[in-house]
């Protein structure tokens, strides 16, 4: 074996990989730069720092299980009445996961819920945070079969250490009475260690309707409010809005 095939193996042993894979490349900017010895031990640690933070974040967004990537960047503003320059400020900023504050987003389809609680998640990915996603009937649905499903206990027991969990369509369909205790079971476990968006197409007074039962709706939203803010998304739909047709296009 040549030099470089033994130092690859040894980067290998270490768990250095990029070290492993990239060592032609880091020669190669060494010679090109003319490093030191220092230089090039300090580049070669710098770029193994940053190769496992980029694999890191990969993992965290990939086992978040968002359906489709959604920034925060590309989310209009000006589109979105009923959050100010402020308050978008402040959540992109996410303090609130780290205070556990959590998110009630509500509002008709097309508004821009799912859009925003994604890109939030994305973010927090981002920043190290690790997230959740899931929609209302995939949750009822893991919660059912976490005991008999390895699949559903592993989904389970990512979202219990998560930092984020984001629910999305709460209240699309009606829930019955064991699956709205199993989730109020799921929420006050999460209070106080979790921070929690939630999308919605209902109001408060109609959550009674979903759940088939007034007590269980109070009980959760109590918990869900104790620390919580509660973002009415009531403008017009950005997809009507923003339909293109073919027509239109090509005349
Ligand atoms: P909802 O979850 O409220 O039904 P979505 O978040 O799925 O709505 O939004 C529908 C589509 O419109 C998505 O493609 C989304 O990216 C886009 N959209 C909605 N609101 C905005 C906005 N304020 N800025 C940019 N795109 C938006
Ligand atoms: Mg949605």
């Amino acid at each position: 074996m040549d030099r470089t095939q033994t130092i690859k193996a040894s980067a290998q042993t270490l768990g250095l990989t990029h070290t492993k894979i990239s060592l032609d490349q880091i020669l190669h900017t060494a010679k090109e730069n003319d490093y030191s010895y220092l230089d090039l031990i300090g580049y070669v640690l710098d770029c193994e720092i940053l190769y496992r933070q980029d694999k890191a974040r990969e993992k965290r967004i990939k086992e978040a299980g968002f359906p489709y990537p959604k920034y925060l960047k590309d989310f209009d503003l000006g589109f979105c009445k009923a959050i100010s320059k402020k308050q978008f400020k402040q959540l992109s900023e996410l303090a609130w996961i780290d205070g556990i504050y959590n998110l009630i987003l509500s509002g008709p389809p097309g508004v821009g819920k799912t859009h925003l609680a994604i890109g939030l998640g994305y973010q927090a990915c981002e920043e190290g945070y690790k997230v959740s996603y899931t929609t209302m009937q995939s949750l009822i649905k893991t919660l059912r079969t976490e005991e008999i499903d390895r699949h559903a206990g592993v989904k389970m027991r990512r979202i219990r250490a998560s930092n984020l969990l984001i629910i999305d369509e709460v209240g699309y369909l009606p829930i019955n009475a064991t699956e709205g205790n199993m989730f109020f079971q799921l929420i006050s476990e999460l209070q106080e260690r979790t921070a929690i968006i939630i999308t919605t197409n209902k109001g408060f007074e109609e959550w009674t309707e979903f759940l088939g039962d007034a007590a269980l709706a109070t009980a959760i939203l109590d918990r869900l409010a104790y620390q919580c803010d509660k973002i009415p998304m009531n403008g017009k739909s950005y997809r009507l809005e923003n339909r293109k047709s073919f027509l239109e296009e090509t005349a």
